[in-house]
């Protein structure tokens, strides 16, 4: 791309004016203007309505009650998800652009462009009608990260049925609980998967978790691993409810006329992971999250095109409703995450197949069979975007920390980088970027959950304190900035929603006090309800700020002198020591800037002088495992005073091999303190490394 003779950066202190802090009837005229970035059959009658949950006055027990909020964004408008994902690209002349560019952990690949893809929706879609799958129809799908995944979602989408991920690696139990609690008509699996190089079975699973009281009529088997008949001759098989995903789709169809459905459809249940309670399942629709998700992934992954404002100031155009068509043929995308997570149904489904950029899809696990595999990946596809978590980047950092092998990969298609799931340490955030992004890639620390179905606070790639030879890098003119980048900040809404840090009572906390991050202003891929309870819906986010609308997110939050705001975690993740208020991540975070650790877990324990303790559990590096116990805790708490000040030195120092972390790469902490207050632990069933447990306990017990 060429870069304009000249320009002056835009000053950051005057970021684009938020729509959404002027006033309502701005901020919904723009995310009407945003929603035309789909093609839409009939325009809505209704741009939003937004019922607030109203008082009912005090039930017998003395507690307020309140109505269950109602939420409406386009309503009357109708269009489909799968049209806009695919079949206007290819209307539009761009059939032959690669959509997914697929790698197998074995190493099978596969390109598949638009209209490739067209073809094989089609065929699922007709699929699913043929097992008799209608409009609000639940399907339940079952699939390691394959191209079928995601062909699947957009049949599912483009007749009306609502789709649900499951993580391929979930338990049957885990798989069970969804299946009954969606309803589904029809699951959708494999007979097998690759997973760290060998092929797990996952019929049998299936089978299982459908074994119970449920509406499951069929199950649909994708061949991943069977390989042969004989093989598939082997996989677990009821017939008559059963079939075939080749077997289905034979001799179907390859067109297939979409229907158009009312904005406010269903499209999908997404389940939070549960960290904190039985998972919810959270409804999304249909025009309100398509048209936040393309904005958000026009606006973070640096789509969007450029304007020169009538001082001859040259910046990106924040507010614009359609990209640039330079950038989105330029790009490509590779978000890590599982498909199943509200990450990748965002910003690995939705968003790059609106915005129609090529994107790469992996099935395996980052270190099969060895952690450079991530590095060959970028190389060979030339990933522009590298977007993933930060539990992801703290093991590359473990396994390089000195950085990648000199000269061995050559990742300079990088020019942006993102991270989403947790708050990132800025060490980790600065290996990153070093290493993988030259030093000079944009990092977008993007902030949202599955609630609010898309991005809600980060950092724009444009701006220059966090890019500050980003976008412009290419014509050498980024005049050099003084400001300091600052790593792990989550900076600001993105326009068209509004965000702010306030105590219990809501009011706005000073900079640099901690509070509650609310969404006071909010967008239109906000999630409708709690499929099935309502109630559970107006509890969890609603009741707290009641008649005023705002959604409590549940986490920590605090913002510095310019309004940059900073997500501490979850609020149960906070320590209250003697009073002061101290972030387990805040710790954690100066933690692993020791070069004895690799990861740190930071947990409340209960004190009976101070309220509460920090216990901090570390992973440790070869210089970390040189070190007594006695010394390691010494320095690390050295370290920690140094860095935090004396308040948050840790109580105790527990060197363990690994820290229990959820499927989703969450650190569980609240497991950490039960194991050393020697409690019974609460659920344990979406936790990735289980073992991680029982190690722990004997580390503990040993001492
Ligand atoms: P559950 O609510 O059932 O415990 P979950 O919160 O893990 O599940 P998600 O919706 O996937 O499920 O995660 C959202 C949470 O992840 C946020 O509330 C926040 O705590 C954390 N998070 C996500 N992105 C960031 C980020 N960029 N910075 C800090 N925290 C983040
Ligand atoms: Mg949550």
């Amino acid at each position: 791309m060429s870069a304009p003779a000249t320009f002056t950066y835009t000053d950051p202190g005057t970021p684009t004016p938020n729509p959404a802090h002027e006033s309502d009837a701005a901020r919904i005229a723009f995310w009407e203007a945003q929603a035309q970035r789909l093609d839409w059959e009939t325009t809505w009658q209704k741009a939003h309505t937004f019922k607030k949950p109203q008082s009912l006055g005090t039930d017998a027990d003395g507690v307020e009650q309140f109505t269950v909020p109602q939420i409406r964004w386009f309503e009357g408008g109708t269009l489909n998800a799968s049209y806009n994902c695919v079949d206007r690209h290819v209307e539009a002349g761009r059939g032959d652009k690669v959509a997914l560019f697929f790698e197998g952990e074995p190493g099978d690949r596969e390109a598949i462009t638009y209209a490739e893809l067209q073809r094989r929706v089609a065929r699922a879609a007709h699929g699913l009608e043929k097992l008799g799958v209608t409009k609000g129809d639940r399907v339940v799908i079952y699939l390691p990260v394959i191209p079928e995944t995601v062909i699947f979602t957009l049949a599912c989408a483009r007749i009306g049925a609502i789709h649900s991920l499951v993580f391929g690696g979930f338990s049957a139990e885990a798989l069970r609980f969804r299946v009954e609690d969606t309803g589904a008509k029809v699951l959708i699996t494999t007979d097998g998967q690759n997973r760290r190089g060998s092929v797990v079975p996952v019929k049998v699973n299936a089978d299982e978790a459908c074994s119970g009281e449920n509406q499951i009529e069929h199950i649909i088997v994708v061949d991943r691993t069977a390989g042969t008949d004989q093989a598939r001759g082997a996989v677990p098989w009821t017939p008559g409810r059963d079939v075939w995903y080749r077997e289905l789709i034979e001799g179907l169809p390859e067109t297939h006329s979409p229907e158009f459905f009312d904005a406010e459809t269903p499209l999908f249940i997404i389940y939070t992971s549960g960290t904190t309670g039985k998972p919810k399942g959270l409804v999304h629709t249909t025009g309100g999250y398509l048209t936040q998700t393309a904005y958000t992934h026009a606006l973070l992954f640096d789509l969007l095109p450029e304007t020169t404002g009538a001082d001859g100031t040259l910046r990106v155009d924040e507010l614009a409703a359609t990209n640039d068509p330079a950038r989105v043929r330029d790009t490509v995308h590779w978000c890590t995450a599982d498909l199943a997570w509200v990450t990748a149904h965002t910003y690995e489904i939705y968003g790059p197949l609106l915005s129609g950029v090529s994107q790469v899809i992996y099935e395996g696990t980052p270190n099969t069979p060895t952690f450079e595999r991530h590095f060959e990946i970028i190389e060979r596809y030339g990933v522009t975007n590298y977007y993933t978590a930060p539990t992801l980047i703290r093991s590359l950092m473990g396994a390089f920390p000195d950085g990648l092998p000199a000269g061995k990969y050559d990742l300079s298609s990088v020019r942006l980088l993102g991270s989403v799931g947790e708050s990132i340490n800025p060490e980790a955030w600065r290996w990153l970027r070093t290493h993988v992004g030259g030093g000079t890639a944009s990092f977008i620390d993007t902030w949202w959950q599955s609630e609010t179905g898309s991005t809600v606070c980060s950092p724009r790639p444009h701006d220059p304190q966090f890019a500050p030879a980003g976008r412009f890098a290419a014509s050498g003119q980024v005049p050099g900035t003084s400001l300091e980048t600052k790593p792990g900040c989550a900076t600001r809404s993105v326009p068209g929603i509004s965000t702010r840090v306030v105590d219990e009572a809501g009011r706005d906390v000073a900079p640099g006090e901690q509070g509650f991050i609310v969404v006071d202003k909010i967008g239109p891929s906000m999630a409708r309800t709690v499929w099935g309870n309502p109630q559970r819906y107006l509890d969890s986010y609603w009741r707290h700020f009641g008649e005023r609308g705002w959604f409590l997110a549940g986490d920590g939050a605090k913002t510095d002198e310019l309004g940059d705001t900073y997500i501490l975690g979850r609020i149960d993740d906070v320590i209250n020591i003697s009073g002061h208020r101290l972030s387990t991540i805040e710790i954690e975070s100066a933690l692993v800037t020791h070069e004895a650790v690799v990861e740190a877990g930071v947990c409340p324990v209960e004190d009976e002088l101070t309220g509460h303790q920090a216990v901090a559990y570390v992973t440790l590096s070869e210089a970390g495992r040189a070190l007594s116990a006695q010394d390691l805790k010494a320095a690390l708490l050295e370290h920690v005073r140094h860095a935090i000040g004396p308040i948050a030195k840790p109580k105790d120092v527990v060197a363990v091999a690994d820290i229990p972390k959820t499927r989703s790469g969450k650190i569980t902490r609240r497991l950490l303190g039960e194991l050393y207050q020697g409690r019974t632990l609460g659920d344990v069933s979406s936790l990735q490394n289980e073992e991680a447990l029982d190690a722990i306990a004997q580390v503990l017990a040993e001492r």
